[in-house]
Parts: C-alpha cells; sequence; structure tokens
C-alpha cells in the first residue's frame, strides 16, 4: 500500500512571496501573520472584517479541490457550525501552483481554538465529541471519487508506524516498544470486524486544535468553528471518533478515560455507533496515538527547530504513553457500556457459573466481612485516614475477615484534591493469620508463581485468578486439581481477583462501576462466601427520588450534585468516596462528626429528652452560659429550633415590648423563612418578588456597602438611611418596633459595614424609641475572630440576640437572649413554649458545642486561618481581574466577582462556574449576595492553613482558567 508516512513537509514561501501571490491571483492585499501547521504553510491575512486563510500545501489541485467538495456538503447542511469556504481566484480557479506546491485561501472562521482553553469542561469536551457526530452524519452521503489513502488515516496506523519504523531510525529509539504495543490491537482486529464498520467521507481531524469556541462574556463555550480540512479521506466513520479521543485524552492526562467518555457520548448521541464501531474504536485510538507520535517525530527528526513541531511531538509522545497506560481491556468495557452494550459479554454470568460448580473455598475457615464503606459503622472519627485502618478492622473481626468486592471504600478516598481516587474495589482482601493454607477453587492451571503472586487460569475461557499474599508451592505450568493446596498465605493480606486482563488494577474509579464490575467479576464464590457490597444509589438516581417527593422549592447546589454521605471536621465525602474540603458550612462550627457533640447527644438521648415544662438542669446551665458570653443586661435566654424562629420571636418581643408594628431592616437582608420574619426579608435570592409583597409596616434601609453601597465607605449615609426609615415607621410618624440586621452582613457576601454605622444607627433607632435586635444567626459563634459575637466590633449593644445555626453544629438549636423587661413583656401576652426548644438533648449539644470552641480554640483558629486566608485571598486579587474585593472578618469571607473592576458589574455567572469548577477540584464553596457574584466563605472553624492554601490555589487555577477566555472589559 502507498501510504507515504515518511513523506512531507512544510512548503517554503515568505510572507512578501506570500503577499505577491495573493495580489497576483485573488487581487488582495492584507497584512500576512504565519498560522502554525503540521505540514503546511498557513498565512492568516488580516483585512479588516474579512480575514481570510492562505494556505500553502503540497497537494495536488484534485486533492484540494476534495476538501473544498467536502466544506460545500458541511456548508449546505445545518451543522450548527461555521466551516470555511473557499474564496476563488480572479480567474474562478480555487487552487494556483505556488513553487512546487499549491496555495488556496479560505474564508477565516472566527473563534477560539480549543487547544488554546487551558481546561476543558466535560460539556466542551461532550461538544466536540457532538461535532464529530455531526459531521460524520452530514457527510454520510457525500460520494467522492476514492482519493490516495491518508498517513493520517487510523485505519491505516499499522502500515504508517510500521514504515516509519522500517524506513527511519525510530526503531532504535526509545518509543518504539510503546509504539509496538500501540498498534497490536489494531493489527489484530478480527476480519469480521472491520468488514462491518462503515466507511465514508470523514474530516478526519476534529481535535481541540480545529474546533473553534465562541467564548460567550459569561464564560460558556460554545463549540462553534470547524477548521482544517487538509485530512478528509474515505475510510471507515469510527476513525473521526478514534481521533477526536486521542486529541482529548491529550489534554487530560490525569483522566484520559473521562475525556473519551465524553467525547464519545457527544458523538454517540448525535450519530449512533454499531457494536463493530465501538470494538474497533480503542485499537484506533491507539494507532492514532501511535502514528501521530511516529509522524511527530519523523517530522522532528527533519527539522528540529520548528517550536511548533517540538511542542507536538511531545503531547503526542505523552498522549500515546497515557492511553497505554489504561488497563487492559478497560476503554473498550467502558465504551460498550456507555453505548447500551453489556462491557465485557465473555463474563456475563460467570459468578454464577462459578458458584453452581461448588468450588472449594480458597480458605478453609469462615471468612466474615468488613465494612470499609463511605457509610461503614465501624469506621468512625476520622479512623479511614489512618493507613492502618483496614488492618485494625480486621484484626478487631476474628481470625479470617476479607474485604468486600464492589465496594467504595472510605480508606482509599484520600483527601481533597482536583481527580477522584480510585477506591471502587475489584477484588477482595483476606485477613487471615500467616501460613494459612490456600487451595485451589477449582480445577486450573498455574500461569505465573512468584513469591507472593500466583495465577490461575480456571476452565473458562479468558478469565484468571488473580492471588497476591500467597507464597506459591507449584510452578508455572503446573495443572492443579479443585482442593489440591497452592501455598500458603504471606505476611501481606491474601488479595483475590478475577481478572481478564493481567494489567488490571486492585481498584478503580467508581464512575467507571459497571466495566469495571464486568471485567472482574465477584470473586466470592472462591471463597464460599458472600462478599459484594450493596451498590449504593448513585447521585443521578438520588437526585430522581428527591424530586418524587421532596418539595421542588428546596433547590439543591450544584448542576449535577454529588450525593453526600459523610462529613468529618472540614471535610464531605461523596457517595464515590470523594472528599471534599467543605468551605461553605458555618453550622458546622466545630467540624462534621465531632465526636464530643456525637457523644453528648448519644449521652443525652439515652438519659432524658423532653420539653421544657419539665425541670431539668441542661436547660439552665446551657442558658447561662449564652447569657454570660453576651454583655451584661442581655441575661434572659429563650430556646427555639431554628434562627426563623429565633428571629420571629425577637420580633415579637420587640413588638409586644414597643406596642408598634413596624419593622426596620436593611435593604437585601435575609433572616429567616416563617411568615412574620419573610416579610422583612430582601434578599433578591431567597424572597425574589419583596418588591411586590413587601408589608407598608416594613421600612428598607440602605445596604451598608463599602463596596457598592450607595454612599460608599461612608458611615453617616448609611446611619441617616436608618433615621429616614425610623421616621417613615409608625402611622403619623409614631416610630418603629425596632430594627432587625447582621452585625456583618453574612447574607449579602461578608459585607463589613463602614465603621460606626451599628452604633449610629442603633442610636437613631433609640432615638424614634425603637429596640435593636442583632441577628449573630451567620457571623456570631467566633467566627469573626476577634470577638465571639460580630457585633461586638462595631462597639454597639443590641437589646435582643438572635442565635442559631451553628449554636448546635448541625442539630436544631435557636436562641433568643433579651433583658429581663423584655422577656416579661413576652410573658405578660403569652405563654411561651417550643416543644422541642430546649429540650435537653439540644442543650447538652448546645453546651458540648461552646466545649469544644473553647477547648479547641476555636475562635482564635478562626482569627489566625481568617487573617491567613484573607491575606491569600488578597494575592489571588491582584492577579485576577476577576475578583473585585475580598470581603469579610475572620473565617466569614466574600470573594466579590465583577466583570469590570471599575463599575463593579456583579460576575454572576462567572461565580457559578467558578463554583462548579473549584467542586470539580474538590472544593465546596456557593456564591452569595444580592447578585449572587459573592463566594462565601465559611468552613467549619477547625479548617486549617493548609486547607485555606488548598481553597486559594484552587480559585487562583479555576479564575485562570476561566479569565482567559472572558472578554476584556
Ligand atoms: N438569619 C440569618 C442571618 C440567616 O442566614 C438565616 C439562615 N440562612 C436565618 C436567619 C434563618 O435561620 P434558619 O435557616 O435556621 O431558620
Amino acid at each position: 500500500m502507498g501510504v507515504r508516512a515518511t513523506q512531507n513537509s512544510a512548503p517554503i514561501l515568505s510572507a512578501a512571496e506570500a503577499g505577491e501571490l495573493l495580489e497576483r491571483h485573488w487581487g488582495i492585499s492584507g497584512e500576512l501573520t504565519p498560522v502554525g501547521s503540521f505540514e503546511d504553510l498557513n498565512y492568516r491575512v488580516r483585512r479588516g472584517d474579512h480575514d481570510a486563510l492562505l494556505k500553502v500545501c503540497e497537494r495536488s489541485a484534485e486533492e484540494i479541490a476534495r476538501e473544498h467538495a467536502v466544506m460545500a456538503h458541511l456548508a449546505g447542511r445545518e451543522l450548527e457550525v461555521g466551516v470555511p469556504a473557499p474564496l476563488p481566484t480572479r480567474d474562478l480557479q480555487y487552487s494556483v501552483p505556488a513553487g512546487a506546491a499549491r496555495a488556496h485561501l479560505l474564508m477565516w472562521v472566527p473563534g477560539l481554538p480549543l487547544s488554546e482553553v487551558p481546561y476543558l469542561a466535560s460539556s466542551t469536551v461532550t461538544a466536540l465529541g457532538r461535532l464529530a457526530g455531526l459531521t460524520t452524519a452530514a457527510l454520510a452521503d457525500l460520494a467522492l471519487e476514492p482519493d490516495e489513502e491518508s498517513k493520517w488515516d487510523p485505519r491505516l496506523a499499522v502500515t504508517v508506524v510500521r514504515e516509519l519504523l522500517d524506513a527511519t531510525d525510530l526503531a532504535q529509539g526509545a518509543m518504539a516498544a510503546d509504539l509496538e504495543t500501540a498498534i497490536a490491537p489494531l493489527d489484530a482486529l478480527p476480519p469480521q470486524v472491520a468488514a462491518a464498520l462503515p466507511s465514508q467521507m470523514i474530516h478526519g481531524d476534529i481535535s481541540d486544535y480545529n474546533a473553534l469556541a465562541s467564548p460567550g462574556a459569561r464564560g460558556e463555550l460554545p463549540v462553534t468553528g470547524l477548521i482544517d480540512f487538509g485530512d478528509v479521506t474515505h475510510t471507515w466513520r469510527v476513525c473521526e471518533l478514534a481521533c477526536a479521543c486521542v486529541a482529548t485524552a491529550s489534554r487530560a492526562p490525569a483522566d484520559p478515560l473521562g475525556a473519551m467518555r465524553a467525547v464519545l457520548a457527544g458523538f454517540h448521541g448525535r450519530n449512533p455507533l454499531g457494536e463493530a464501531e465501538i470494538e474497533a474504536l480503542w485499537p484506533l485510538i491507539l494507532g492514532r496515538a501511535a502514528a501521530c507520535a511516529a509522524l511527530s517525530a519523523h517530522h522532528l527528526g527533519r527539522d528540529e527547530t520548528a517550536p511548533y513541531m517540538v511542542g507536538m511531538h511531545q503531547g503526542d509522545v505523552e498522549a500515546l504513553r497515557t492511553l497505554l497506560a489504561l488497563p487492559g481491556r478497560l476503554p473498550t468495557a467502558v465504551f460498550r457500556s456507555l453505548t447500551g452494550l453489556h462491557p465485557a459479554p465473555d463474563t456475563l454470568g460467570l459468578p454464577a457459573r462459578l458458584r453452581a460448580a461448588a468450588p472449594v473455598a480458597l480458605i478453609a475457615e469462615p471468612v466474615s466481612a468488613l465494612d470499609l464503606g463511605v457509610a461503614s459503622d465501624d469506621l468512625e472519627d476520622g479512623g479511614w485516614l489512618d493507613p492502618g485502618a483496614e488492618a485494625m478492622l480486621a484484626a478487631a473481626a476474628g481470625p479470617v475477615s476479607a474485604t468486600r468486592w464492589g465496594e467504595v471504600t472510605l480508606t482509599q478516598a484520600g483527601h481533597p484534591g482536583p481527580h477522584a481516587a480510585e477506591t471502587l474495589r475489584l477484588g477482595i482482601t483476606v485477613h487471615a493469620p500467616r501460613g494459612t493454607p490456600v487451595r485451589a477453587p477449582l480445577s486450573a492451571r498455574v500461569v505465573q508463581a512468584a513469591p507472593g503472586a500466583l495465577r490461575l487460569r480456571l476452565p473458562e475461557p479468558g478469565i484468571e485468578l488473580r492471588l497476591d499474599g500467597v507464597d506459591p508451592v507449584l510452578e508455572a505450568g503446573a495443572e492443579v486439581a479443585a482442593g489440591a493446596t497452592l501455598g500458603a498465605t504471606a505476611s501481606a493480606p491474601l488479595h483475590v481477583q478475577l481478572i481478564t486482563d493481567p494489567t488490571q488494577p486492585r481498584t478503580g474509579r467508581v464512575r467507571d462501576r459497571t466495566a469495571w464490575q464486568a471485567l472482574c467479576p465477584d470473586p466470592s464464590p472462591l471463597l464460599g462466601a458472600e462478599l459484594a457490597a450493596p451498590v449504593s444509589v448513585d447521585a443521578d438516581a438520588g437526585r430522581a427520588r428527591r424530586a418524587a417527593a421532596v418539595a421542588s422549592a428546596q433547590g439543591l447546589y450544584y448542576d449535577a450534585p454529588m450525593a453526600i454521605v459523610r462529613g468529618w471536621r472540614q471535610y464531605l465525602y461523596d457517595a464515590a468516596g470523594r472528599p471534599y474540603l467543605d468551605m461553605i458550612n458555618n453550622v458546622a462550627v466545630v467540624g462534621h462528626s465531632h465526636p464530643r457533640i456525637t457523644e453528648a447527644a448519644r449521652r443525652q438521648f439515652r438519659l432524658l429528652n423532653t420539653n421544657s415544662r419539665f425541670l431539668y438542669d441542661a436547660m439552665a446551665r446551657y442558658a447561662q452560659r449564652l447569657a454570660d458570653l453576651l454583655p451584661d443586661g442581655l441575661d434572659q435566654v429563650f430556646l427555639v429550633n431554628s434562627g426563623s424562629e429565633a428571629c420571629d420571636l425577637a420580633l415579637q418581643i420587640i413588638r409586644v415590648a414597643t406596642g408598634r408594628q413596624d419593622i426596620v431592616a436593611l435593604q437585601g437582608a435575609y433572616h429567616g423563612w416563617t411568615s412574620g420574619v419573610f416579610e422583612a426579608c430582601t434578599s433578591p435570592a431567597d424572597n425574589p418578588f419583596w418588591a411586590e409583597t413587601k408589608p407598608d409596616f416594613v421600612h428598607l434601609a440602605s445596604q451598608p456597602d463599602p463596596y457598592r453601597g450607595l454612599y460608599g465607605a461612608d458611615a453617616g449615609g448609611y446611619i441617616d438611611s436608618v433615621g429616614e426609615a425610623c421616621a417613615r415607621a409608625g402611622s403619623g410618624g409614631a416610630g418603629p418596633a425596632g430594627f432587625i440586621s447582621e452585625a456583618m452582613l453574612g447574607n449579602q457576601g461578608a459585607l463589613v459595614p463602614p465603621a460606626g454605622f451599628l452604633p449610629g444607627a442603633y442610636a437613631r433607632v433609640r432615638e424614634a424609641g425603637g429596640l435593636c435586635i442583632a441577628d449573630e444567626i451567620q457571623v456570631g459563634y467566633g467566627r469573626t475572630g476577634e470577638t465571639f459575637w460580630a457585633f461586638e466590633h462595631s462597639g454597639a449593644q443590641p437589646d435582643v440576640v438572635c442565635i442559631a445555626k451553628a449554636a448546635g453544629n448541625g442539630h436544631p438549636i435557636g436562641a433568643v437572649v433579651c433583658r429581663p423587661e423584655l422577656a416579661q413583656a413576652l410573658g405578660r401576652r403569652a405563654a411561651f413554649f417550643s416543644s422541642t426548644g430546649g429540650g435537653p438533648v439540644s442543650c447538652e449539644i448546645g453546651l458540648a458545642v461552646l466545649d469544644v470552641i473553647a477547648d479547641e480554640g476555636l475562635q482564635a483558629n478562626a482569627l489566625a486561618v481568617g487573617e491567613h486566608l484573607r491575606a491569600s485571598l488578597q494575592a489571588v486579587m491582584a492577579d485576577h481581574r476577576l475578583v473585585g474585593a475580598v470581603h469579610g472578618r475572620g473565617l466569614y469571607l466574600g470573594v466579590d466577582l465583577v466583570r469590570d473592576p471599575v463599575a463593579k458589574t456583579p460576575a454572576t455567572q462567572e461565580a457559578h462556574a467558578i463554583s462548579e469548577r473549584m467542586r470539580e477540584l474538590g472544593v465546596i464553596v456557593q456564591p452569595t449576595g444580592d447578585h449572587g457574584n459573592v463566594l462565601k466563605v465559611k468552613p467549619p472553624l477547625c479548617v486549617t492553613t493548609d486547607d485555606a492554601d488548598h481553597f486559594a490555589e484552587s480559585l487562583d487555577r479555576a479564575l485562570g482558567e476561566l479569565e482567559v477566555h472572558l472578554p476584556h472589559p
């Protein structure tokens, strides 16, 4: 076959010569800038609004005409993307001689090549796959005369690579073995598979280099253009997908399979593939990767100076290695499962067949199952972070125990980071005393025997049993009968795994579960026990279940929420065992699942939980503790169940005490969900229709926001606004019952009001005869660092304080603390009672929370880590135009994202995109504020400076990735 793999290098034509050529044949001129290309010479011709691309290539007029025919065919279809249009010369030619080569001119397709986008989100990769699917579907009916075969055609990769190995010095290079390994599966493609592959014209290089995106104003990246038709060829349709897979996998070295999954999903959704195509895909991907690496090596050998080539070759070599590192059979099994096929038909029904074969148990002793799952009751208090956790559990479980097949293993979860760990167990690890005899479960042949390792071929085609942690008494080649002794357990635990390829690892990604469980079936029958872990509900199914019964007004974080199963300190773990750094949970103030809180609850629940009309001591102790934390005079405590209830009660108290109804509140505030409180909430996110529904007795004062507020950093303007709201209050100016506010505006994005605001505002309220409520529900409890309550920073003293959230570390506790005469006023009107408010369990939990904050120095930690974090975020701000300001105090911070730092235009969609990306990087943070553009940073107070650094680094990365394709203001 004449593939001419060793031919071609870029033709040479200077910019001046190219300009002259353009002038002569097309009658146009413009500034010419070179554009990188593998083997053509490209110039961008800048001509105002109508840029063009001059391509000089070693191709015949017929070959160029084929390219143009493909473009024209696609242009006639509704492809959803732009393709270049050829521009005729003055005498209506579509290509002209240019020295030894030929030149043609194309309309410039605007857009940003995806190769220039630093991070390709899964949705963008899927869009690229969709483009490949659409393009192949559109070209299916294009009939062109057969052309000369292209060396870039993945179908021909074996020939191309072999030709280059033979004709060049590649065979001596370090890459030769990789190239041979990579082309072997394509070389071995069964003829009946090859014969079943549909052929047609394809573009031949739908890659991140040739797919163009038009970045939206908010950072979205729709794919809008397809360029470079120099590789069009008639071949198997699936070759187009193979090219796109290699291109995107090389962009995702940490997870090439993730990228290929996304491309395939996009392609198959638009142009469904047949089973033979799915079978051929992985061999073609490897072939394509090998051919690219070999061809770029060959070109580099001839022209080492071209920087474009150097980078390209390095990328090709890395892509090849990355792909070759994927475990055998996994890609095809994943591709099959994604397209609705059984991932590995040869293993279908295997566990049942094994069970029916009545195997002898590998170990004679009974085996008990260990639970190392994410929700395991046997793992607590972060014990899974100890590398010896599994051994400790095994030691406690009895003489012989085993991990479960298919378990999502918490002990493998690791720490939050940009990639999910491989937590899915593909085999079973048996913990038995050293020297325990290991027997052949079925008649078998020893394939491999080495100290500590044994591989047996079972009487099932293609299936082997791998045993690690066994000292064998047999040699390779031996035939063993069922029940024969294979050896004895070694010092390491005995790992038992059914494999369909020797490269299969012990653990895999939960995402690939369907494929993995078919490739490495359950070996439980060989142990005479049921050791398969139950499959947890995945996030999609969980979401559907929630949608069926949970009222839809209760939203979820994230576009595709993860199912959260466990919390520990500042970490949350999802059902796939992935840990996240929780930077949003101010409720879990002392950290998730704190053992002292759990113990306080357990103990009191077992002892007594009743209501506050009975006399028990915990209520008095807890009330006293809260009162002791507040300034003198604030010593009457009501205990309730939530922040809303606390604020509602606070409003009732000031109304009863003053005999007035009107309330003054800050613009944009949120204080709770009861109808009494919600009336005073004007947070656009929580109460979008506030402007239409706000009752006349609620009066709004200007938001004291030094960054965007009406009066800037001038406290006086905002104080006057409070005074004016008071003046409007009450019929005939009788005045308000009072004023409710947060001392630091948590819900509005951690805005710290200008100094002097709160004392000034309180003074105006009091002059008008009103009372002042401090809502400390979010910002209190030591979070702001220097003081326990946020209002203490300001020097102002409220009449009523509302407490909740952190008070119970997640247990529903709310409290209202006020002066005695106010409490008495309420008592004259009502017998206050909240059935579970202030119950013994709540009080013991509340006390434990306060103890832990004190004993673990969490307020001091909030100050130290908060200041460190604030400084890091300010450094991030200096590097990123998207960050307009860092608000807040201690560990309640707000990162204000803006489109334009001068106009401070809120970057709302960008904040959403950053939150989504941060979650991919293993960090939980969400937007808040009037415009949903401020990232609220309010983690459990046990976060460390390392966590703070991880957060700042992740934010820096996410911002950098997004900013590249955001328009400049
Ligand atoms: N006040 C403030 C400042 C809040 O942030 C919230 C809750 N976000 C509440 C009151 C209401 O608290 P809860 O959700 O416990 O009812």
